[in-house]
């Protein structure tokens, strides 16, 4: 089973959850993984402590073209549908805008002439770090300048251990990386605050998730702080609402200092057991795998 945690907008406490879920599922003694696929900014590592077990380059590949070869016929532009290739035949003039490519070889297959070859491109790092009770965290880096963290995040979900319960952190937004992580998840933890810019990147996360027919639950984040509308919205909808986590300025204490609320604040560690057991509960899932 894969539990994305996901927020249509950074800052709404999508990491707070994640590495506290993992923290109560890990510290039962079942083994558990925790995949931080905000590649852009991965942090999940400064709240859990870990040992790191391997370190993987990933690449993709970036064709070249042999401007000897090239008969700047325009195929290969043609068959690229992520516009990656401008050929401007009258200018004798072709090229690759290496950020937009895909890796699709489309061009390669278009190309009669021959004139297209490949090489190798740093796309990003992933690290794996060994966690207590064989649990444990995969953290996708993307390099600096790269476009697109999507093909980062599918390798390290594709490579991560495959125990039988992962928790993935997803990236903010709505975007392809969001997709990419959801959409490989069986269910989703939509992380909200009660405030007019939770209710509206709710709604979009919302309407993504319904579009996927992905199973999600709403938590709502700095509950007492705000308006109802968020609460309007989830009644309205007949969404399910998984729990509240309330604005305490202790917990932004505790997350300022690197602490898991779940380890600096006891009564967390019940919380977060429940909305495990609410989450398997919808799912209905075989409760005997995990008791
Ligand atoms: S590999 Fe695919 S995406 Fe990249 S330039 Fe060729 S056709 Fe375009
Ligand atoms: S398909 Fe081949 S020959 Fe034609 S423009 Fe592209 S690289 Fe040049």
């Amino acid at each position: 089973m894969k539990i994305a945690v996901a927020s249509g907008k950074g800052g709404t406490g999508k990491t707070l959850v994640a590495t506290n879920l993992f923290n109560v599922i890990q510290k039962s003694g079942f083994a558990v993984d925790l995949i931080d696929c905000d590649a852009e900014e991965p942090n999940a590592l400064q709240f859990i402590q870990a040992d790191l077990l391997t370190q993987k380059s990933v690449t993709q590949n970036i064709p070249v073209i042999d401007k000897d070869a090239c008969t700047f016929c325009g195929k290969c532009q043609e068959y690229c549908h992520y516009n990656a290739i401008v050929v401007l035949p009258e200018l004798q003039h072709i090229q690759v805008v290496e950020d937009l490519c895909h890796d699709c070889g489309a061009c390669e297959y278009a190309c009669q002439a021959g004139a297209i070859s490949w090489k190798t491109k740093k796309t990003g790092t992933i690290l794996t770090y060994a966690v207590n009770h064989g649990s444990s965290l995969i953290e996708g880096r993307i390099e600096i300048g790269v476009y697109s963290s999507v093909p980062l995040i599918k390798e390290a979900l594709r490579i991560s251990p495959q125990h039988q319960l992962a928790i993935l952190d997803a990236p903010p937004g709505t975007s392809c990386p969001f997709i990419a992580t959801v959409g490989s998840a069986d269910f989703v933890i939509l992380v909200t605050e009660p405030t007019p810019f939770g209710l509206n990147d709710l709604m979009l996360s919302v309407e993504i998730l319904q579009q996927l027919d992905k199973p999600f639950g709403i938590i709502i984040n700095r509950a007492g702080l705000g308006d109802h509308r968020v609460y309007d919205f989830i009644a309205e909808n007949k969404l399910l609402l998984l729990g509240e986590i309330p604005f305490d300025p202790r917990i932004a204490k505790s997350y300022s200092e690197g602490k898991l609320i779940t380890d600096s604040m006891p009564n967390y560690q019940k919380h977060f057991s429940q909305l495990f057991s609410r989450i398997k509960k919808h799912l209905q899932y075989d409760r005997n795998s995990y008791t």
